[in-house]
């Protein structure tokens, strides 16, 4: 089936919208989404490089259900099989995952459920996909369609190599009748030419998105002092979700520790735990009952949290793609979020060590050695150079930087731009571009010093006995090398002993004094060494500081318009319904979702309809809880509530003073006073029928009437009153049940509001 014929491109595309409408809830596409779905409905090969976060998912997922056939996506994950599998069952897309993780039941579900045709999405691992057995029960599916996820785990140019992935090569050979479509985060222009090859596809449409995300705030800093850097940034994002990354499984748990002794709730993770732990971990991650995780790389990639404020790096990773796809986790909501490396040049040494152990135990040396060292080499480089983060890394995926607009001018007139550090060339969400990066003084003269001890120490000792030298320790081992005596020792006291180090490796790194290799490598001098010595060449170093970075103006506003108490409320009541039907809380409602109901403030179900990620099966589920709670909260703080135009087009909020008082409310209260009913309030106030019983509950409890006959008729009145003995009225949707839904939500808080009233009175 293809695409076009049937109707004119614009009804097609807005046929395709609605449906998007109908199970997501989005009102436009994102960047290259219409692009991606058409090739697929058009079954033309694809080759789609989209950030993460940037919404690959969706443009495999429509086509099958605008096209009414089932597709297959390969995913090298169960945990993110499984997840998106949920995610879209509470959708109401029907969808199915097989991997080994099944019962039995459940795969003999799942083929009853292939058989009957009910799926238009089955996901399956590459190593499933390609047993003969499968391939046959393939066949007759008669699939039109592969989307291939995470398709760079075919190249070895890329940082995730998969060697199962190569098989996939004979998709193309095998159902020469289906499409094949490739999707990545991550693919340098290398690596894109190589999946292309290597999956064989056919005139590929080729579409690569912009790299940059703009909503993230890059840090690369000197790591002089570990652990009090990460308590520190972590303190920067209280009750918000952070990630650290460790190289090692010690570091995780020695970090995770110190941070809970410093009253930071944390867990570590890593694959060396036992599965149970490890799930218990992700769950309470993502049910927001745990803020801090601790882990190695094998935390990410089945994590779905879309509201991760900050990641950070203990150590620098080994490779861009690696850093990218980890900072990649930060964000995904398109909120502001920061990422910080604590970079040190004995992370590069301790990678290349790494490298070469695997290499030689692979059997393969030259094949892994020489892609790997490459991958080093630059995210080296990305750490040591003093150029836009947001620049170097879109430029390292094979594109042009283009920085954001200035800030658009304040309604005073004046521009925000001014007042920024860095001014409106750069990124404005770097340290580079905030100048938050200072250089040392004396760089020049401090060098002289550490290189001339290198000398005078015959260049035969390692970085931490040259810094004890240097700062004048008093050990045995100085004393019996009478290192003591030296014109060097103790010339440079006064810096910290952790800064000093890093300083001695930032030299390293900008090649100005050598190292060897082995297990004990020794701090050498190089011609570059000679030439500082001899007044050639001038030294810049940064300044290692561990200090608090300034408050910076964020590029993506967010919490603009956003009411924070009720964004709060609403998390609670995400929670409470997540851990009641055992899913995490982003497949509830994502944050920006609950960020928009507290700006715009929905108090009905009609304008709950215009809230950015509410689709129709979620409006029907949930819907009215959230429209409860909204408008109890907005009842209870005196908010206005259906602020329609609060929210920009890109969800993006615009300013909105907040109301401290409410007319509507002092009109309404007049009317109740004399005896008004609920609609005539609507009415006259223009509110929704909701709001208007919040009013009128207010009214009773503020102004205590005898009776409330006026709302409530006398045979109602007793049956509520009886419901709320039985089951108590904290909660209004369980009198609502218990009185067969035949009784409004407004009828029961008068009620509720009256007694309360009379209790207090008696
Ligand atoms: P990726 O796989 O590319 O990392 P996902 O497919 O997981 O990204 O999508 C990231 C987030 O963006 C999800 O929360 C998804 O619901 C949301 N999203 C995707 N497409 C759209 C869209 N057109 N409008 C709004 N949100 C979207
Ligand atoms: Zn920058």
């Amino acid at each position: 089936m293809t695409s076009s014929g049937v109707s004119t491109p614009q009804q097609f595309e807005q046929r395709i919208l609605d449906i998007v409408k109908q199970y997501w809830g989005f009102d436009t596409f994102r960047p290259l989404q219409a692009e991606a779905i058409r090739a697929g409905l058009d079954q033309r090969d694809s080759l789609v490089v989209m950030p993460t976060g940037g919404g690959k998912s969706l443009c495999y997922q429509v086509p099958p259900v605008v096209a009414d056939r089932i597709d297959i996506v390969i995913s090298p994950l169960i945990s993110l099989m499984k997840d998106q599998v949920d995610g879209l069952r509470s959708n109401g897309y029907p969808a199915a995952a097989l991997h080994s993780g099944l019962t039995p039941e459940e795969r003999t579900e799942v083929h009853d459920g292939i058989k009957h045709e009910r799926y238009r999405l089955l996901f399956l691992s590459p190593e499933r996909l390609i047993t003969s057995g499968f391939m046959e029960v393939i066949s007759h599916m008669n699939v039109q369609a592969f989307a291939i996820d995470e398709a760079h785990c075919i190249s070895h140019w890329g940082h995730d190599f998969r060697p199962e992935y190569r098989q996939l090569a004979t998709l193309k050979q095998r159902f020469p009748g289906a499409s094949v479509h490739a999707f990545t985060a991550t693919a340098t222009p290398r690596v894109q030419r190589d999946i292309v090859e290597q999956l064989h596809l056919v005139d590929p449409n080729i579409l690569v998105g912009i790299f940059d995300r703009p909503n993230l705030t890059y840090r690369i800093l000197p790591r002089v002092d570990l652990h009090a850097q990460i308590i520190e940034i972590i303190r920067r994002h209280p009750r918000e979700a952070v990630i650290v990354y460790c190289l090692t499984r010690k570091d995780t748990e020695t970090v995770s520790s110190v941070l809970k002794a410093n009253g930071i709730d944390a867990a570590h993770y890593h694959a060396g735990l036992t599965s149970e732990v490890r799930r218990k971990t992700q769950e309470a991650f993502s049910e927001e009952r745990l803020d801090v995780v601790v882990a190695t790389v094998a935390f990410g990639m089945g994590i779905d949290r879309s509201d991760v404020r900050c990641v950070i790096h203990a150590a620098m990773p080994k490779s861009i793609e690696h850093y990218q796809q980890e900072t990649g986790r930060a964000g995904r909501d398109g909120l502001e979020a920061e990422c910080v490396l604590l970079y040190s040049a004995a992370d590069v040494m301790r990678w290349q060590r790494l490298i070469e152990l695997s290499a030689a135990e692979s059997g393969n040396p030259e094949e892994s050695l020489a892609p790997q060292r490459e991958l080093l080499k630059h995210i080296n480089g990305l750490c040591t150079t003093l150029e836009c983060r947001h620049q170097a890394l879109t430029r390292y995926f094979g594109q042009e930087y283009q920085p954001p607009e200035p800030p658009e001018v304040m309604q005073s007139g004046k521009a925000l731009d001014s007042e920024l550090p860095g001014g409106s060339g750069g990124c404005r969400a770097c340290d580079v571009c905030l100048d938050e990066v200072e250089s040392m003084p004396d760089a020049t003269m401090i060098t002289r010093k550490i290189i001339s001890c290198v000398a005078r120490l015959k260049q035969g000792f390692g970085v931490g006995y040259l810094v004890q030298v240097l700062r004048g320790a008093s050990t045995q081992q100085v004393r019996d090398w009478k290192h003591d005596d030296l014109s060097t020792y103790g010339l440079l006291r006064e810096i910290p002993e952790k800064v000093l180090t890093n300083l001695v490796y930032q030299l390293v790194d900008q090649n100005l004094l050598a190292r060897s290799g082995g297990d004990r490598p020794v701090v050498m001098l190089n011609e570059q060494s000679i030439a500082v010595m001899k007044g050639e060449r001038e030294v810049k170093l940064i300044e290692p500081r561990t200090g608090p970075v300034q408050k910076t103006q964020p590029v993506v506003e967010s919490w603009e318009g956003v009411d924070k108490g009720l964004f709060e409320h609403l998390r609670e009541l995400r929670r409470a319904i997540a851990q009641e039907r055992a899913v995490p809380a982003y497949v509830v409602f994502g944050d920006k979702t609950l960020r928009s109901m507290a700006t715009i403030r929905p108090a009905s179900i009609d304008s709950m309809m215009i809230v950015h990620g509410v689709g129709e099966k979620k409006l029907a589920d949930l819907g009215q809880q959230f429209v409860e709670a909204i408008v109890d909260f907005c009842v209870e703080h005196d908010l206005s509530t259906d602020e329609r135009d609060g929210a920009g087009p890109a969800g993006i909020v615009r300013p909105k003073p907040q109301k401290k008082t409410n007319p509507q409310r002092g009109m309404a209260f007049g009317m109740f006073a004399r005896g008004a009913s609920i609609r005539d309030v609507m009415e006259a106030t223009g509110r929704a029928e909701v709001t208007v019983e919040g009013y009128l509950e207010q009214f009773i409890e503020e102004r205590k009437p005898g009776d409330i006959a006026a709302w409530v008729d006398e045979a109602t009145y007793p049956k509520v009153t009886a419901a709320i003995d039985e089951v108590g009225m904290e909660a209004l949707r369980p009198i609502y049940l218990k009185l067969n839904e035949q009784v409004s939500y407004g009828e029961i808080r008068a009620v509720a509001a009256h007694l309360r009233v009379r209790r207090e009175q008696e």
